[in-house]
Order: C-alpha cells, then sequence, then structure tokens
C-alpha cells in the first residue's frame, strides 16, 4: 500500500512552518501539516498576553530564507512575529498544506509498509513514510495543584490561555510565577488594576533589555536586505560570545552577574524588596530574563512581592504559608509549560511496537537532538537538548531543516526504505553531550524547566550554535542502518 504522503508534520508553529518551507525548497511537494488549532502561529498563536514579545532580537528571530524586514523594534512583538509566521506561510504558499483543527493523537511505524500511521482525534488516519513532531516545547501550559483551588470562585487562567475580553481594570489580581511570561504581563496590568499581588517563589536575575522602537533611520537601513544581513551577522556572532556567560564561573558570567546587581539596585530603591529579587542560585542556572519595566511595576503603591508560599485557595482567594489570606478576583498563573515529555499526549511506537513514552521514561534524548534509535523515519524539530540559553532558537532549527532534508533525499531514493539512527552513535553523542554539561550554568542548583526531576538537562545545547551547525551540517550516512523492504 503507498502511503498517502511522503512526509507529515505535526504542528504549524515557526518548527513545523520552517520545515515545511525547507521540504518545498529542496522539491519536495508530497507532505501535509497537522495543525491541532484552527490557525497557524504556535506559541505566537496562543501568547497574546499584554506585553507578550520575544526577548531575542528581531534581525535574529527570524529565519534566514525570510528576513523579517519590516519589524518595528528591537524586540518584536506577539502581533508581528505571528505576522511573521503568516507571511511565512504565503511566501512559500504553505496554507494549501495545511490541515486545521486535526489534532493527532498516535503514530505507529508500520514495518511491513514501511510508513507511519497517524491516528487523529477524529478517528481518521493518516500515513506517511516520513513523521516530522514539531511539536514545541512551550505549549502545553503547566497549572499547579493546590488543595481547595476547586472553590476558588473568581477568575483563573494561564498566561498562554488569556482571554481576549478580559477587562482587569479595578480588579484585585494575584500572579502566581514570575519569569520570562510573568515579567512581561505584570508591568502592562499594573497601571490598570486595583491591586496586584505577585507570588515569587524563586526569583530571577535580570538584565536591561533596552528596548526600543526603531527610528525611521533604522528602517531604511533594516528595508535594505543587505544591511539587514550585515546587522544580523554581527548580531549572531556577539550572542555567541555569551555562551560563555552560561558556564559557571566564568568570568562573563560574573560580569553579567555585576550587569544584574547594578539593574536592581538602579531600580528598587527598597533595601527590603530589593533583598528579595536577588536570586542565590548562579547566573544562567534558570533563563537569564531581560526587562526594563519589571521592577519599576514591583515599586508601584498597587503592586506587593509575596515571597510566602501558596498554600492553600479559598472561595475569595489565596492563603499562604503564613496564613494570611490574600482576597483576589482573578488569578493568572504565569507557571511555565510542561517541557519534558515534549511528545505530551502523543502515543509514538517505533519499530516492534518500542514506545517512545517507555524509551524516554529517564528523559528525553535524541541523536542531535532529532532522530531517536528504534524510529525509523522519524525526525524531531525542536527536540531534546537543542534549546538555548543565548542565541536564537530559530538558527537551531534552521540546522535542523537542512539536516532532516537531507534525511529525506536519502530515505526518497528508493522506494520501501527506511533509516534509522544507529544505537550506539545514539548513546554515544548522548552520554558525551550530558558529560558536556557539567560545567554549565544549568546544572547548577536551582529547579529550572531545562532539568528533569532526575537532575538530567534535556532541554538545553551545551555548546554555541556554531558547534551545533557544525555537526549537523553533513548527515553521516554511516551513522544511519538502511533498510528496504522488497516490494509487494
Ligand atoms: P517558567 O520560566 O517556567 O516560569 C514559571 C514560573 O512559575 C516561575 O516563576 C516558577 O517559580 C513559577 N511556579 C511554577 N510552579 C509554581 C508553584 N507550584 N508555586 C509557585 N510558583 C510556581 O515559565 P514562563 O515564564 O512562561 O516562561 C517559559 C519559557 O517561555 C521561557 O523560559 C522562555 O523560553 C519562553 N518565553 C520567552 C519569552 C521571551 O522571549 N521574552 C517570554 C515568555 C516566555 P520557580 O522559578 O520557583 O520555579
Amino acid at each position: 500500500m503507498a502511503a498517502d504522503y511522503d512526509v507529515v508534520i505535526l504542528g504549524a508553529g515557526f518548527g513545523g512552518l520552517g520545515m515545511a518551507a525547507s521540504l518545498k525548497s529542496a522539491n519536495i511537494q508530497s507532505f501535509v501539516i497537522l495543525e491541532q488549532e484552527d490557525a497557524l502561529g504556535g506559541t505566537w498563536r496562543d501568547n497574546i498576553y499584554p506585553g507578550a514579545a520575544c526577548d531575542t532580537e528581531s534581525h535574529l528571530y527570524c529565519f534566514a530564507f525570510s528576513y523579517h524586514l519590516g519589524v518595528s523594534r528591537l524586540y518584536a512583538r506577539q502581533p508581528e512575529l505571528l505576522a511573521y509566521a503568516q507571511r511565512i506561510a504565503s511566501q512559500n504558499e504553505l496554507e494549501p498544506h495545511i490541515r486545521y483543527g486535526q489534532r493527532v493523537v498516535s503514530a505507529d511505524w508500520v514495518e511491513n509498509e514501511t510508513f507511519w500511521r497517524i491516528g487523529l482525534a477524529s478517528g481518521t488516519v493518516v500515513t506517511a513514510r516520513i513523521f516530522i513532531p514539531a511539536w514545541g516545547q512551550l505549549n502545553r501550559p503547566f497549572i499547579p495543584t493546590f488543595p481547595g483551588q476547586s472553590n476558588y470562585t473568581g477568575t483563573a487562567f494561564h498566561s498562554a490561555r488569556w482571554p481576549r475580553d478580559i477587562d482587569l481594570s479595578g480588579k484585585r489580581v494575584a500572579s502566581i510565577g514570575n519569569a520570562a511570561s510573568a515579567i512581561q504581563y505584570i508591568p502592562e496590568i499594573a497601571p490598570a488594576v486595583n491591586q496586584l499581588v505577585v507570588f515569587q517563589r524563586s526569583p530571577n536575575w535580570i538584565v536591561p533589555r533596552n528596548d526600543h522602537l526603531y527610528s525611521t533611520e533604522e528602517l531604511k537601513r533594516f528595508s535594505d536586505p543587505v544591511a539587514f544581513t550585515e546587522d544580523r551577522r554581527a548580531l549572531f556572532d556577539w550572542r555567541e560570545t555569551t555562551f560563555e556567560r552560561m558556564l559557571e564561573g566564568s568570568d562573563d558570567a560574573a560580569e553579567m552577574e555585576q550587569l544584574a546587581r547594578q539593574h536592581v539596585q538602579a531600580q528598587v530603591p527598597d533595601p527590603e524588596l530589593r533583598a528579595k529579587l536577588i536570586p542565590d542560585f548562579p547566573l544562567g542556572c534558570k533563563r537569564v530574563l531581560r526587562s526594563d519595566d519589571y521592577y519599576p511595576a514591583l515599586t508601584r503603591d498597587n503592586v506587593t512581592l509575596e515571597t510566602a508560599a501558596v498554600s492553600s485557595f479559598v472561595p475569595e482567594g489565596i492563603i499562604t504559608t503564613d496564613g494570611t489570606l490574600h482576597p483576589v478576583d482573578v488569578v493568572i498563573y504565569g507557571t511555565g509549560f510542561e517541557t519534558q515529555s515534549f511528545q505530551g499526549p502523543v502515543d509514538v511506537h517505533g519499530l516492534s511496537a518500542h514506545s517512545l513514552r517507555d524509551t524516554w521514561k529517564d528523559g528525553a534524548f535524541a541523536y542531535l537532538g532529532i532522530t531517536v534509535p528504534q524510529y525509523p523515519n522519524l525526525f524531531l524539530i525542536y527536540g531534546p537538548n537543542t534549546n538555548l540559553g543565548h542565541n536564537s532558537i530559530l538558527s537551531m532549527l534552521e540546522a535542523q531543516f537542512g539536516y532532516v532534508v537531507q534525511a529525506i533525499e536519502i530515505i526518497l531514493e528508493r522506494p520501501n526504505q527506511a533509516i534509522e539512527v544507529r544505537e550506539e552513535v545514539a548513546r554515544q553523542y548522548d552520554a558525551e553531550l550530558q558529560a558536556s554539561m557539567a560545567g554549565t550554568a544549568w546544572a547548577g542548583n536551582c529547579t529550572s524547566w531545562y532539568k528533569n526531576a532526575n537532575g538530567r538537562i534535556v532541554n538545553n545545547w551545551s555548546g554555541t550554535v556554531q558547534s551545533y551547525k557544525d555537526i549537523t551540517a553533513e548527515l553521516r550516512p554511516c551513522d544511519y542502518l538502511r533498510t528496504v523492504q522488497s516490494a509487494r
């Protein structure tokens, strides 16, 4: 039986769209993108909270094959980033390939057919020779549970599920969480609300962001692709040098910590409040945040930083471990995402019905973050150990697109052909990668979404982007087993 498509991509976020555009450039036309929602854009479709923006510079937060030339500011905000995703789709004529409202629930490798059988929530089945999950790392909201939470009678929502019609004016609001998402919405909502209580479990290292709207002169320069490329290259090179900050005990880390300390010193005059905002873990252990307006928001009369832990909910609000009742009308969970499982609720079975959930039970891993032994013709985008703390994630995605296209070209050379990364190659790679994490700040003494409960770092890449580009530039055929089923 012939497969329905050569390639199925799961997800129409930046990973899925970029992969699809790369397939088209390589003249691979038989593919479909299965998107569970009714619109494309992934994280930049979902995160519509006030102030949502990327803290990688706009020049870097775009693909080399489609520059973000019209962007209005140094750090693009959600509407411009969503518009950029839509532009990638239209420029590359991807819309006819996208099937909206199609939630993938399973993917099973059918050995004797040499294809993936992909099951949708609707009961429909799609088959493809190659399966590319581009399911993201930050798209399944995590909401912690607290005693009495279901008895709370106010409004509650996660930052990535911000209700479009919510009006917070005059309301008493709680933010549980104070990290990358929260520090963006807190300054935006603080002036409108009656009271805002920020529940902080741990502080973060925060450095100045220096965001600004581009001047007319800058916009003119950036509309020229040659000038844009030059500026992008310089920015990329500079960001690469900042990788050293991710190494614990390095001079660069010490310098950045000093910058963060000066920032809080300059923006928070009250020494008591300031003391609560200084972390006791190494810089970089959790994501380093960038903000110009978070600390000033905390100094407002109507904003309180609460460091006593949330112990329970009652119908009218939140009770902290010191017994205080905080009556609130709205609770915002800026509590992050389920980042460890990667596959989320999708059941994936490879050769001999191996279950990916089982393969990854001690922590997700993949050769180059892309391929897993026992799962032929499966290629992950933004997979395990491909996240960054110092440069643009899109540059990592681009390296993956190029590698996956090479793999697909090999597979499509012959009918019924499959390739599978060799177990020993993947295991050795993983052992070396994990060993190389030892000197990084992520291995430091803090909890973060980069690490699992065993302390294994499952999300981050341990080097520079260039080092990842180097090892993914050329697919080495010797890393793979190649099988061809006889024609039926
Ligand atoms: P996050 O970094 O995982 O932060 C979650 C926050 O919720 C932390 O403050 C955490 O405290 C707190 N929290 C979690 N469980 C809690 C509990 N049971 N009780 C009290 N507090 C709890 O999530 P995020 O802020 O949504 O950011 C996730 C990632 O998305 C970022 O690291 C970044 O990669 C991306 N992002 C990027 C941008 C940007 O580019 N500017 C903006 C938003 C998001 P602890 O620190 O104590 O765990």
